[in-house]
């Protein structure tokens, strides 16, 4: 991955991404991180907000390159408690990128067809082919996440599920997939004051599910869930990366970074031209 120093494309000020990657192995307290926090960022909210308009034009260069080049898939898998911003994120950090190269892909509650597979069936359809970035809003994990906090399996069944979420992200990886897992980490006053705001505000209501309540009061429950998966699943491969998400202006900034080092850890290029090119005539 190309570090702070080694970056030539654009003057910014340093984000060290390191900070919020997830070790290996290591041990991991999700409750030490204070989601108020800009860890790895030095700069103040106006400076967070320009650096974050220049990474946005270079993803924007970096996802034609991944495109044009079709060698690398890359997947984005973000995950956060209701409200946590997952949405936003994706119209933040993704705004102007040519809409052709990157999908999104959203998993709600399953269907019946669904609950007919294993879990990761529906997951595996949605994985980037070459060229391609997809997004996960919402994984593969909720079925380590809300499937565990909420009892809908039992405990000796999603325990066994982070050994098949290891091996499978691995299958990807060893098979051309760049994999990115972020959650977004709010606190549980941010969340209310969200969930308020999707009250009170007429154009927010939509957004309003009476389920997220449900979840809110299983708050610790989620945390032990979310530490969990975290640790068992962070890996040199495929990191989690845990972002402090209450201040909007440095998440945006926090995953863009993530996003464009390691796009430009890729170490891409554009395919060689024909070697006539320059001799063809467009003919009137
Ligand atoms: P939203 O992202 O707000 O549209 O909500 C989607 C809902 O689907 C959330 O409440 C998730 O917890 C739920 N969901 C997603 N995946 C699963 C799953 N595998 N099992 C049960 N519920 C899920
Ligand atoms: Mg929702």
């Amino acid at each position: 991955m190309s570090g702070p120093t080694d970056r030539p494309f654009y003057a910014g000020l340093m984000f060290d991404i390191a900070k919020l990657k997830v070790a290996e192995g290591a041990k991991f307290k999700l409750r030490s991180i204070d989601p108020q926090e800009t860890i790895g960022w030095d700069g103040d909210r106006e400076e967070a907000q320009a650096q974050t308009r220049e990474l946005n034009g270079r993803l924007e260069e970096l996802q034609e390159l991944l495109y044009a080049e079709g060698v690398h898939r890359v997947l984005f898998v973000l995950q956060a408690m209701d409200a946590g911003g997952k949405d936003g994120t994706i119209r933040h950090v993704l705004e102007g990128v040519n809409p052709a190269g990157v999908k999104v892909a959203s998993f709600k509650k399953p269907s019946s067809a669904e609950l007919a597979h294993d879990y990761l069936w529906r997951v595996h359809a949605q994985v980037p082919g070459n060229g391609e970035v997809v997004v996960f809003n919402r994984s593969h994990y909720e079925d380590v996440l809300v499937v565990r906090v909420m009892d809908l399996v039992a405990k000796d069944v999603w325990k066994r599920r982070y050994h098949h979420i290891r091996c499978f992200e691995r299958l990807l990886v060893d098979e051309g997939t760049t994999i990115v897992k972020v959650m977004l980490h709010i606190s549980k006053d941010e969340q209310r004051e969200r969930l308020q705001d999707r009250l009170d505000r007429p154009d927010k209501n939509w957004k309003f599910d009476p389920r997220d309540l449900l979840a809110r009061e299983k708050w610790d429950a989620y945390m032990d869930a979310f530490e969990d998966a975290i640790a068992e699943t962070s890996t040199a491969h495929a990191p989690w990366y845990v972002v402090p998400a209450n201040r909007k202006w440095y998440r945006n900034l926090a995953i863009s970074e993530i996003l464009v080092q390691t796009l430009e850890g890729l170490d891409m290029s554009y395919p060689p031209a024909p070697p006539d090119i320059r001799s063809m005539v467009i003919p009137d």
